[in-house]
């Protein structure tokens, strides 16, 4: 019990309750008291000051003569020299309350990042003929077994060979809806397996996983630092020195002025000390865009640093690619025609050459057979399509362009569709259809609504396709037929003549236009492609209404910032100018300081929000229409 006692009376808020008390037994005192007054004085100042009395020692010993222990003290045993024995004791208890409110709010918000990116798990469930084996993530190979219960986390990327379930990808996509999965189906490591057991095969070790490369990213982006932290930073360099010069000159200049005495000079002197710590700004600013990458994530949004979030703020010029990105990318095969060859073979060879390629079609292509011939060499152009060899024949698969290319003459009516040419001849068309998101319309309207002026399509589809889907999500601004260095070119140019331009891509043969971008957003997750390396914003979930949400969380963390800068500085200002006249005293320059401090802080902390999806209509609105 003892023990006890003494451990709370040497934390923080155990010294900060001891101190007041005596401090306001100080302060009760009638004035007739005097030595008693004072003594209750030291004895408080003693509970709160000390460990900052002995850190500025410390500092001095290493020459850091700024150091905000060192000015706190020197205002706390100056305002007590000139006689002013409440405002000495009050500078140090407010700058420890200060200090301890700092500290909790730091470690809160660094605990609600890691609540939140607890997505994994240490150890994986090794399955082997029945036998269950309890392992190290780490130390899982890839295509080892492994078996995940209901109500556990996903410990590496895998796929789904026994078994069926709901998953919650919540923590990793940000969407809450749960998800079914069954035999074939990869799911990423993080999500939490809800219902029936699963027995899957893992795909990546527990390093290249997706769980991984998250955690990975959002610890990174707190180093790339926002242009408001810079300027912190460079800002606190200059103006600590400048307020303690000022201060030194008011102590000197004003009795030799004989503008003051040498008491007010000192005790103003003494203000301008206690106001001069700039750590309202030091600890909110940088605290405004961690909680601003921390709540983002929550939602699936992953900000790869601070200085992305002012680009986006301030974007008005969007530039969308189609496949994948407005519309599903779950393409789906509307019709088959042959020349000369038959249905079977031509799919076959198709769907074997399209095994080479990731994007959208060719996944689509690939699954049209069960069976697949293997790829002997492989040339994959990027806009265009692919050209395989497959039982010592060419076969390509593509547009137009890959067509011309190797010298296929081919008609085709307009629309999306994959030609296929086996050994220079044109044997066939597959004619695909894929639908535009649900979400598009409505989340191009609301970028608009937000301020965008310029919304573009650049597509390398044919016109037809292009014009189709730009007419159903709002897009009137539309290029078709573009390769990936055309896309690239034309996004320079968009650039150019808007000033910033944000790229909306899917991530595939999209790379050059994600890099160029002021700000490239990659979409659907975090693959193993470059592409989500060139990315500036990784968005998880395969929702377009990310897109505005994005827009906004990065407002709000950049205006959060902003206006502690502004608030911080003014009210430190206003205050340094009373003072110097004469008019304010030590209680409201503690004020400036921990006041300012404290709230600045608690602004910062409500980019730790969860953001919501978007503006909700309040109910009884909704209900009267
Ligand atoms: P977008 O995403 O706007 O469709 P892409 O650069 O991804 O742009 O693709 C452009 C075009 O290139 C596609 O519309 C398609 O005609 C063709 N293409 C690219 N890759 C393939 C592929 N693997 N198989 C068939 N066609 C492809
Ligand atoms: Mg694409």
């Amino acid at each position: 019990m003892m023990k006890r006692i003494l451990s709370f009376f040497k934390s923080d808020v155990g010294r900060i309750i001891l101190s007041g008390i005596l401090f306001v037994m100080g302060l009760s005192f009638p004035e007739s008291y005097k030595y008693v007054k004072l003594a209750l004085y030291l004895l408080s100042l003693a509970f709160c000051g000390l460990p900052v009395f002995i850190g500025a020692v410390r500092g001095i010993l290493r020459r850091d003569l700024l150091d905000e222990k060192f000015l706190m003290s020197v205002a706390s045993i100056g305002a007590f020299f000139v006689g002013e024995w409440s405002e000495g004791v009050a500078v140090m208890l407010f700058f420890l309350i200060g200090e301890t409110f700092e500290h909790s709010a730091v470690r809160r918000s660094r605990n609600s990042i890691r609540a939140l990116m607890s997505i994994r798990p240490d150890e994986a469930t090794l399955f082997n003929d029945g036998a269950e084996e309890t392992v190290y993530a780490d130390d899982v190979e890839v295509g080892s077994v492994i078996v995940i219960s209901p109500g556990e986390r996903v410990p590496l990327d895998c796929q789904v060979i026994s078994g069926a379930s709901e998953i919650d990808t919540s923590a990793m996509t940000g969407e809450s809806i749960p998800r079914s999965v069954t035999v074939g189906d990869t799911i990423d490591s993080g999500v939490v397996v809800l219902s029936g057991r699963l027995i899957a095969r893992t795909l990546r070790v527990a390093e290249d996983s997706a769980a991984s490369r998250i955690l990975e990213l959002v610890e990174n982006a707190n180093e790339n630092k926002s242009k408001e932290e810079t300027f912190i930073t460079k800002f606190s360099h200059y103006y600590t020195p400048i307020v303690v010069g000022l201060a030194v000159a008011i102590a000197v200049l004003l009795p030799l002025l004989r503008l003051a005495t040498l008491k007010s000079a000192i005790y103003r002197a003494m203000m301008f000390l206690v106001i001069s710590c700039p750590c309202a700004l030091v600890i909110s600013v940088p605290m405004a865009f961690f909680g601003g990458i921390g709540g983002a994530a929550s939602r699936g949004i992953l900000f790869k640093g601070g200085n992305v979030f002012s680009s986006v703020a301030r974007a008005d010029t969007f530039a969308f690619d189609k496949t994948g990105t407005l519309t599903t990318g779950k393409i789906t095969v509307s019709d088959v025609e042959c020349v000369g060859i038959s249905r079977d073979e031509l799919l076959l060879l198709a769907s074997s050459a399209e095994q080479g390629s990731n994007h959208p079609i060719a996944v689509a292509i690939a699954s049209l057979t069960d069976e697949h011939l293997p790829i002997e060499a492989l040339d994959e152009i990027a806009g265009e399509g692919i050209i395989a060899r497959i039982s010592g024949r060419s076969v390509a698969v593509g547009n137009e362009k890959l067509m011309k290319r190797i010298g296929v003459e081919f008609t085709v009516k307009d629309g999306t569709a994959a030609l296929v040419a086996v050994d220079g001849r044109a044997c066939g068309t597959v004619t695909l259809t894929d639908s535009v998101r649900a979400e598009a319309a409505s989340a191009i309207a609301e970028l608009k609504r937000l301020g965008a002026r310029r919304v573009t399509m650049l597509s390398g589809d044919r016109p037809g396709a292009a014009v189709s889907v730009g007419e159903k999500v709002g897009i009137r601004e539309v290029y078709h037929s573009l390769t990936p260095e055309e896309k690239y070119s034309k996004l320079n140019e968009i650039k150019r003549e808007s000033g910033k331009a944000v790229y909306v891509g899917d991530g595939i043969n999209d790379s050059p236009a994600l890099a160029i971008s002021d700000v490239g957003i990659a979409m659907g997750g975090i693959g193993q492609d470059s592409a989500k390396e060139a990315a500036d914003i990784v968005i998880m979930a395969d929702d377009l209404s990310m897109i505005p949400l994005s827009v906004r969380i990065a407002r709000r963390t950049v205006g959060i910032a902003k206006f502690n800068i502004a608030f911080a500085l003014l009210v430190k200002l206003l205050i340094m100018l009373l003072g110097a006249f004469n008019i304010a005293d030590m209680w409201l320059a503690v004020f400036a300081d921990v006041g300012v401090a404290v709230l600045a802080i608690l602004n910062s902390m409500r980019t730790l929000l969860r953001p919501t999806s978007s503006v909700r209509i309040p109910k009884f609105i909704s209900n009267r229409r």
